[in-house]
């Protein structure tokens, strides 16, 4: 049984015009995954240095340009105008500040280059400087798209059953407590899941993706996680330094709220892209992996 979706819409029942909460097809598709990977066209799976290294550089330069003009300009204006001068830096960082996490993401994809290393050392900077612990989520990652779609082995997103939901739920669902939960959600979901795995899949005891030993991770993996903490521990420590010297207001404004935007950016765009009420998720007697991935309009391939 395919669970999830809204299957007593009531426009879906009264066969009215297609609702946006009318499940999407979950029969098993009629073609194969080779099916799918032959409809693309070669130069889609060529992955160039090049081209990677000059999207990254000119997110980093659009960075560097916006810290420079409030760095240096943003101190002298008159009091009204640093209301409007703070959030249009907020948004302008948050937004490209995204650019360079997804840019992570396709390292962690190894999509950023033919060269393993380079995707590595590329992925473990740029997410740790966002805290974000590079080849811990890479690897929950990696089992999330092996995985989606699935009750039972998915990653993240599990919809969970209307028996199993907590008592709370029944006065949350009115618009101030949607808002709310929302609100909560984009600000506090991502680190969240890092640290708690917070609408994760269950485990038998704690898990943490900072923690080598978490149940998250086998044995092979455990050096990767550790290299991964030290990543996220140097860029905290830098944050340190830069706050003792420019103050705690100073890194709030300059890197803070940026990041938390950033981080609000990663969870709407999972949220919406996994969570949408005509999703079908399915039990293990009907999911496989074709199944799954499907049911995503921008999942990728395995070998993107
Ligand atoms: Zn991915």
């Amino acid at each position: 049984m395919g669970a999830g979706g809204n299957m007593s819409s009531p426009a879906a029942k009264n066969g009215e015009k297609k609702s946006h909460l009318q499940r999407v097809p979950s029969a098993k598709p009629p073609f194969t995954l080779g099916d799918v990977k032959k409809a693309i066209p070669p130069h889609c799976f060529q992955r160039s240095l090049i081209r990677s290294f000059y999207y990254l550089i000119k997110d980093l330069i659009i960075i560097s340009i916006t810290y420079y003009i409030a760095a240096t300009y943003f101190p002298s204006l008159p009091y009204p105008l640093t209301y409007l001068a703070w959030p249009a830096y907020w948004v302008i960082q948050g937004c490209v500040g995204t650019g360079i996490w997804v840019i992570g993401h396709e390292c962690g994809h190894h999509g950023f280059s033919d060269y393993q290393w380079v995707d590595d050392t590329v992925g473990l900077i740029l997410h740790s400087a966002q805290l974000t612990p590079f080849f811990s989520w890479k690897i929950s990652h990696r089992r999330h798209h092996a995985n989606t779609g699935s009750l039972e082995n998915d990653e993240v997103y599990i919809p969970r059953f209307k028996s199993k939901l907590r008592w709370y739920y029944q006065y949350l669902d009115n618009p101030v407590g949607r808002v709310g939960v929302l609100a909560f959600t984009l600000l506090f979901a991502w680190p969240l899941y890092l640290v708690f795995n917070i609408s994760g899949k269950k485990y038998e005891r704690f898990t943490c993706h900072y923690d080598p030993n978490s149940p998250l991770y086998s044995e092979r993996e455990r050096l990767q996680i550790l290299i991964s903490d030290a990543g996220v521990l140097a860029a905290t420590y830098v944050l340190y330094r830069v706050a003792l010297a420019k103050g705690f207001t100073w890194l709030v404004c300059i890197y803070g709220v940026p990041l938390l935007i950033v981080n609000g950016f990663i969870v709407l765009i999972t949220l919406l892209h996994h969570t949408h009420a005509s999703l079908p998720h399915y039990d293990s007697t009907e999911w496989d992996y074709l199944r799954g991935a499907s049911s995503y309009g921008r999942q990728r391939l395995p070998v993107c």
